[in-house]
C-alpha cells in the first residue's frame, strides 16, 4: 500500500500539467496513466514537424486558444518545426499571415498553407498545361494565375471547384454544363459546412459539389486534407519523411484522418469541433488526443 501511495505522490507532484488533461480522468487508474504519459511521450519524440489546423486548434474565430502561443514556442524551443494547414480555398496564405499576426503569431506565407495551394501543386505536376474553369474567390483566381496556370471562361478541360463565396446561378449553370460535356472535376476540400462564430454554419466546397454532383451525376476528385495529395505535398516542400509529421486538429474526418490514413500521425485536440464522446463511434481512431495544444506541450 505504501509503496502503491508514494507512486501517486510522485506523478502528481512531477507532472502536474499531464495529470491535469483529458486522460485525469483515469487518474483513478494509475497504471493506464502513466503507460498513457509514455505512449504520448514516445509517440511525440519522433515528430519532427507538426502540421497544425487553425480553427478550434490555434484559435476561435479571432480569440488564440489558451497556451496555443506557448505550443509554438515550444516546438521551435525543442529544434521541431510547425506549419498551419487549412482546408479554407476562400482565403490566401497573405490573409492568414494578417490574422494570426493580430494574435501575436508572426509567421510567414511560406508557414502557411491551404487546399487552393495543394491543387494548384497538383495541376502543375499532372495537368501544366490544361485549360481550368476556376469556381473560386478572386485571391485564388490570382493565385492560379501567378503559377501560371491557364484559367478560362469557355468549355475547359478541367472544371475546379474551391470553396467560392462569389459563386452564383450563372457559374453555378456552366460548371454544370462543362462537366457533362466531359470536362474533368476537380473541388479543392470536401468540407461540406464552414463553422463560423456563435455555433453558425455556412455551406462550404463539398455542399457545393454536392449539388453538382446531384445535376451531373459526376462525382469531384477531392484535394486538401485528408488526402495524400497535401501529406506528399508537405513532405516535399519541408524536406520531411511522412512518419516524422504530425497532423493536429479538432476534426477528425480531416485533420486527423490526414495523418492516420497516410502514414503520419494524427493528433485530436478537443478544443474545437469534436467532443469526446464521438470517438466511441468515429471510424478514424487518433493516435493521439489532447484536451488543447497546452495540453500536448507538456509532452516536448
Ligand atoms: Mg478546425
Amino acid at each position: 500500500m505504501k509503496l502503491k501511495f508514494s507512486c501517486i505522490i510522485k506523478i502528481r507532484v512531477k507532472e502536474p500539467e499531464i495529470i491535469s488533461g483529458s486522460f485525469a480522468v483515469i487518474f483513478g487508474e494509475k497504471g493506464k496513466n502513466k503507460i498513457m504519459v509514455e505512449k504520448n511521450r514516445d509517440v511525440l519524440k519522433k515528430i519532427k514537424l507538426f502540421v497544425l489546423d487553425m480553427d478550434g486548434t490555434i484559435y476561435l474565430g479571432d480569440q488564440p486558444i489558451e497556451g496555443a502561443m506557448e505550443f509554438l514556442e515550444k516546438v521551435k524551443a525543442t529544434g521541431r518545426d510547425f506549419m498551419f494547414f487549412t482546408n479554407n480555398s476562400s482565403k490566401t496564405g497573405e490573409m492568414y499571415v494578417d490574422k494570426l499576426a493580430k494574435m501575436g503569431c508572426h509567421v510567414t506565407e511560406k508557414d502557411i498553407m491551404t487546399s487552393g495551394d495543394v491543387t494548384i501543386a497538383y495541376l502543375k505536376t499532372h495537368y501544366p498545361d490544361k485549360s481550368i474553369f476556376l469556381a473560386g474567390v478572386p485571391e485564388l483566381e490570382d493565385d492560379f494565375k501567378k503559377a501560371g496556370l491557364h484559367l478560362t471562361d469557355d468549355q475547359a478541360d478541367i472544371v475546379v471547384v474551391a470553396f467560392d463565396k462569389t459563386l452564383t446561378y450563372a457559374k453555378l449553370e456552366k460548371i454544370c454544363h462543362q462537366i457533362r460535356h466531359g470536362s474533368m472535376f476537380l473541388a479543392t476540400h470536401l468540407d461540406i459546412n464552414c463553422p463560423m462564430e456563435n455555433q453558425e454554419f455556412i455551406p462550404d466546397c463539398g455542399a457545393m459539389c454536392a449539388a453538382i454532383s446531384l445535376s451531373t451525376g459526376k462525382k469531384p476528385k477531392y484535394l486538401g486534407k485528408p488526402f495524400k495529395e497535401t501529406v506528399d505535398m508537405i513532405c516535399s516542400l519541408k524536406g520531411c519523411r511522412i512518419d516524422e509529421i504530425a497532423f493536429v486538429g479538432d476534426r477528425l474526418y480531416t485533420d486527423v484522418a490526414t495523418g492516420v490514413n497516410n502514414g503520419s500521425t494524427g493528433i485530436l485536440v478537443l478544443s474545437g469541433e469534436t467532443r469526446p464522446e464521438d470517438l466511441a463511434t468515429s471510424d478514424i481512431q487518433p493516435d493521439l488526443v489532447f484536451d488543447s495544444l497546452k495540453e500536448m506541450g507538456a509532452y516536448l
